[in-house]
């Protein structure tokens, strides 16, 4: 999305800035869905505002400032007493200086504040007469709206009849709670529609559509009560005259639902540091309300101030919006990932095109299970809003269909198992590998014997998924105690490749440790870290007695990881135990061990690559040819060098294969130091024995 400049340069952007407010208040009122989040809204009208009170001899007839529902809605009802909208605030002090502009205006000090949240939905007008439900009325533009009285029966809340025989009119919010959005989008998409992008249009275009084949529930929020014409006068009086705070006791009294009945009752407060304290904490709350929230509404509550207080042209002068951070926004969905969980449940996560939101970058979103992605018809480059507040994760409602530009691609579900390869089970709304809670057995087990690691001849994925399958293995130690005769018992297991197999798990038991370690798959490490681990301690048994700050001393390991190392380690013990027991070398060859307490730490044996950073490139011969890059890097750390994927300045040494490209040149440019393969296997002389 674009983002829209605080400041408009001049007419021609001011003029532009009003057609996409014009255009995007219109879609907002008609049918709940815009091109614009309310954030981008907001700074919109904002930016328009300030260009307006600059040259006010420029303002445009269609500009939505100073018109209620940015002059977009229609009806033909007139109402009792205007509905209007509420002006915003952003900040506390703007709020402060807002309350005191109130004070001024009606030469005293206001007493009381009732404080209530903001409730995302549309406003409505209920009228009743003698106590029973007659009418439904929107704000429109808020002298007359929309009769929507067809709609009343989806309204929770709002009873058909009040508790008292009462004339009169309640105006509220009419909107979905979390639970009945999802209900709607479940019902909307099975009869073949587009899923709503958002709670709040879902309220909307639902209470305006008048034949649909299925029907949605909505709740309503009352927020005032004003006399009808037909209302007996100590009623009206009534009405006129107590404390909104005590009005809206009333209207619960009366069978209505209104804000007290949540976890966020409306309060009255004295003075604006107890406002300011109401809002923060309703806002703190806000993530965990099953319905939206977009702001806190503060009112005079006395009736006598709100008189001296009166009307603005659009906005009562005795109340105000004061707008929480934005907790949707619109931006693009990028890719989608496959993650595999302990049970082995796949579960798609969508990459977002980072945007900022509750004061936190959101980069991922989750997406439930393939068919949630199917029932909202999520494509790749999708617009889609995106709903975070607080710390839950961050949540896609819906793609905003109309931004599409045809250029969207279908999300491409796996076919097997992201994990270890195995069969999907897609019989349920949840995806899950055929292996369950083995698939983490049967990948690790993969990841182990694989070529860097343990190097395990004949141990491939399908021969592990057999052996996990017929509950041989139930960890990496269990390898290492396979018999002749359980392997032969196995489906296309014959001599030949049994006693191969059993040859090449007999030879991984004399891996350096630092593969054995890698092997162990510790979360935190990968070969690199293992390789400076086992090099550091040496031995496992001074690895498992190292506690965290011994850890540190590892280069890369910082106090962030060095806990997780030492849990997992923990953690690990009955597996490392057994392979020490089935005879697993637990030793790094050539490494000494930390220093002892006092002396300087980690003064690896000199070797003849000692403190230099050697990148390799190109294809390897001589002999060096059989070395595979992982095997090249644990060569060059055992000869007390680091190895390193990029040339810079403080590179040492590049050893430079055939066909080496683009790094061989660098190396030239910054005159580093270029060997061929036999020149450096010469200085690593018996290292290479
Ligand atoms: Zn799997």
């Amino acid at each position: 999305m674009t983002t829209t400049p605080a400041v408009l340069a001049d007419a021609a952007a001011y003029a532009d800035a009003v057609a996409t407010a014009t255009k995007a208040a219109a879609a907002y009122y008609a049918d709940g869905g815009s091109a614009l989040d309310d954030d981008s809204y907001d700074r919109l009208v904002r930016a328009i505002e300030a260009y307006e009170s600059e040259h006010p001899d420029e303002i445009l007839a269609d500009s939505p400032t100073g018109k209620v529902a940015g002059g977009a809605a229609v009806g033909d009802v007139p109402h009792t007493i205007p509905m209007l909208s509420l002006d915003n605030v952003f900040s506390a002090e703007q709020f402060s200086a807002w309350a005191a502009g109130v004070d001024r205006r009606i030469g005293r000090e206001v007493t009381q504040w009732s404080v209530e949240p903001k409730l995302d939905g549309l406003a409505i007008a209920a009228r009743y007469v003698n106590g029973r439900l007659t009418r439904l009325i929107t704000r429109g533009d808020g002298t007359a709206g929309e009769d929507v009285s067809h709609g009343i029966t989806s309204i929770e809340g709002l009873p058909a009849e009040l508790a008292e025989p009462y004339t009169l009119e309640i105006r509220g919010e009419v909107l979905m709670t979390t639970a009945q959005f999802e209900e709607a989008n479940e019902a909307r998409t099975a009869h073949g529609g587009e899923p709503f992008a958002n709670a709040r249009s879902a309220a909307a275009g639902s209470l305006r559509a008048k034949d649909r084949a299925y029907k949605v529930r909505m709740l309503f929020f009352g927020y005032g009560v004003i006399p009808t014409e037909h209302t007996a006068e100590d009623l009206a009086e009534q009405l006129r005259t107590l404390p909104h705070g005590e009005l809206m006791t009333k209207v619960a009294a009366l069978g209505v639902h209104t804000a007290d009945a949540t976890e966020v009752p409306g309060r009255v407060v004295a003075t604006v540091e107890e406002v300011q304290q109401r809002i923060e904490e309703i806002g703190a709350l806000r993530a965990e309300l099953p319905f939206g929230i977009d702001g806190v509404v503060i009112k005079a509550d006395l009736a006598a101030d709100q008189q001296a207080a009166g009307f603005g042209t659009r906005a009562p002068r005795w109340a105000i919006a004061y707008k929480l951070p934005a907790v949707e926004k619109i931006t693009k969905l990028v890719g989608v990932e496959w993650n595999v969980g302990r049970t082995g449940v796949i579960a798609p996560r969508a990459q977002l095109e980072p945007v900022e939101i509750d004061g936190s970058t959101v980069t991922y979103a989750t997406l439930h299970n393939p068919a949630d992605i199917t029932r909202r018809d999520l494509r790749l480059g999708d617009q889609v809003m995106v709903y975070k507040a607080g710390d839950i994760i961050p949540r896609i409602e819906a793609p905003v269909a109309h931004l599409r530009t045809g250029d969207e691609q279908p999300i491409v579900f796996p076919e097997v198992c992201p994990q270890c390869g195995s069969g999907i089970d897609t019989s349920e709304q949840r995806w899950r590998c055929e292996r369950g809670r083995n698939c983490h057995l049967v990948a690790s087990l993969s990841y182990a014997a694989g070529r860097d690691q343990l190097d395990i001849e004949g141990l491939g994925a399908s021969r592990i998924v057999q052996l996990v399958d017929a509950g041989l293995v139930t960890d990496l130690a269990d390898l290492f105690t396979l018999t002749r005769d359980e392997l032969l018992a196995l489906d296309r297991m014959g001599a030949t490749s049994t006693d191969n197999l059993l040859a090449a798990i007999e030879r991984a038991k004399t891996q350096p440790l630092s593969r054995v370690l890698c092997a162990l798959g510790v979360r935190g490490t990968g070969r690199s870290m293992s390789r400076r681990i086992a090099r550091h301690f040496a031995t496992m048994d001074a690895i498992r007695a190292a506690d965290e700050a011994a850890i540190q001393e590892v280069e890369g390991i910082g106090p962030e990881k060095s806990p997780v190392i030492v849990a997992e380690l923990a953690e690990l013990a009955p597996v490392i135990d057994k392979l020490v027991a089935a005879g697993v070398n637990m030793t790094e060859p050539g490494a000494t061990g930390p220093a002892p307490q006092g002396e300087t730490a980690d003064a690896p044996a000199a070797g003849p690559l000692d403190g230099m950073t050697v990148v390799v490139t190109g294809a390897m011969t001589g002999a060096l040819e059989a070395l595979s890059r992982n095997q090249m890097n644990e060569l060059i750390e055992r000869a007390g060098g680091k190895s390193s994927s990029s040339v810079s300045k403080r590179t040492s040494l590049v050893v430079a294969g055939e066909g080496a490209g683009s790094k061989r040149t660098k190396a030239e440019d910054l005159g580093v130091r270029l060997l061929t393969p036999d020149e450096f296997a010469e200085m690593l002389g018996e290292l290479l024995a």
